[in-house]
């Protein structure tokens, strides 16, 4: 599932490569997977892109004047294509852009001068996958009232790398969620962007177990946590920066220290990392260095 880091990678580089260009097709091969008219699609054609951005677990697209908001799920992927490369199979929804009319605003340095963005006399395209057609594009043409759940239904918590989510808000927003940490974790309401994965990741770097109950935790720990959420995130989206481009469709995983690595060896400490699943979902920790 597309993660924070994940995301935050995708939305840097398509904003660098296509804001500042305008749609010359939109199109929806598997049209279950889009909310929205045919026309409210076709209305697309013609605007202009201002501004791809990362919202929690949300891709946003800000066209003048309409928007599109895609919640990729579990399995949704978004790929930067020339036009006419091969359509990888359940594509959902495609853009196709024109050669850039004008420069976009604030883009990321590391994509400054990279191989994969396309010549500004180019065309482009996006494409998004879903090969179990979970995740949703929403169409949202301006004036228009279409809720996005977890997005616009419930305003969710500062995306967990937002600078103003700071020590003091974090040690405040904690206190209204008892439970078990893993799930605190992943709670959209508490902050935004983590999932199974960096959840994982994170509560091991604060070396505490998963299953503990954040009712149970010392301040300091409260405050290790904070900590660990940060640096875990940036170090994350380092390694993406320099591994995933051009192939933004895969995800990309290998790095991390104990997610989905049950039975091998801890890298902080050498003991064999346990591996839990429930509910489809996989929690993976250590016994030797998480308490
Ligand atoms: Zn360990």
């Amino acid at each position: 599932m597309p993660e924070l880091p994940d995301l935050t990678i995708v939305s840097e580089a398509f904003h660098a490569a296509l804001a500042g260009r305008s749609v010359t097709r939109a199109a929806a091969p598997a049209p279950l997977a889009v909310r929205g008219t045919p026309a409210e699609l076709q209305a697309l054609v013609g605007q202009r892109l201002a501004r791809i951005a990362q919202r929690g677990k949300f891709l946003l697209l800000d066209f003048d004047p309409d928007r599109v908001v895609v919640n990729p799920m579990l399995t949704g992927r978004f790929q930067l294509a020339r036009p006419g490369a091969p359509l990888p199979s359940k594509t959902a929804f495609v853009l196709a852009f024109g050669p850039r009319d004008s420069a976009p605003s604030a883009t990321a340095e590391w994509t400054r001068g990279a191989a994969w963005m396309p010549a500004n006399s180019e065309a482009a395209e996006v494409r998004y996958r879903d090969p179990t057609q979970m995740g949703k594009v929403y169409l949202l043409p301006a004036g228009a009232e279409r809720p996005v759940p977890g997005l616009t239904d419930e305003e969710p918590g500062p995306d967990a790398d937002d600078p103003a989510l700071t020590l003091e808000e974090w040690r405040s927003r904690i206190r209204r969620h008892p439970g078990e940490l893993k799930n605190l974790l992943r709670n959209q309401s508490f902050v935004a962007g983590i999932g199974n994965a960096y959840s994982d990741e994170i509560l091991h770097a604060a070396r505490l177990l998963p299953f503990r109950k954040r009712a149970s935790l010392a301040p300091e720990e409260v405050d290790e946590l904070y900590r660990a959420a940060g640096v875990t995130l940036a170090n994350a989206i380092d390694v993406l920066r320099a591994r995933v481009p051009p192939t933004f469709e895969q995800q990309v995983r290998d790095f991390l220290a104990v997610h989905n690595k049950g039975g091998t060896a801890c890298p902080r400490c050498g003991t064999r990392i346990s591996e839990v699943r429930a509910g489809g979902f996989i929690t993976s920790y250590c016994r030797g260095c998480q308490q």
